[in-house]
């Protein structure tokens, strides 16, 4: 299912899709390209807050960490 998403700074809508209901993670704005945090629950976007570049990597990174402990 694909969510909408409305940037808090320039107001256009985006979307992003689901496989489920539930999502936390970071989201770009496809027109001014600033990033947020989504927290979406039961397809609601209860809360999104802005997310700066450097933890946008440090997520990444957590993400990589998180694989190569699967791997394992
Ligand atoms: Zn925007």
């Amino acid at each position: 299912m694909a969510i909408k998403i409305k940037c808090p700074s320039c107001e256009s809508e985006g979307s992003i899709s689901l496989l489920n209901q539930e999502f936390s993670g970071p989201y770009r704005c496809w027109k001014c390209r600033s990033l947020y945090t989504i927290n979406i629950h039961e397809g609601a976007v209860v809360s999104i807050e802005p997310l700066s570049e450097e933890a946008l990597e440090k997520l990444k990174e957590l993400e990589e960490l998180k694989k190569k402990f699967r791997r394992q």
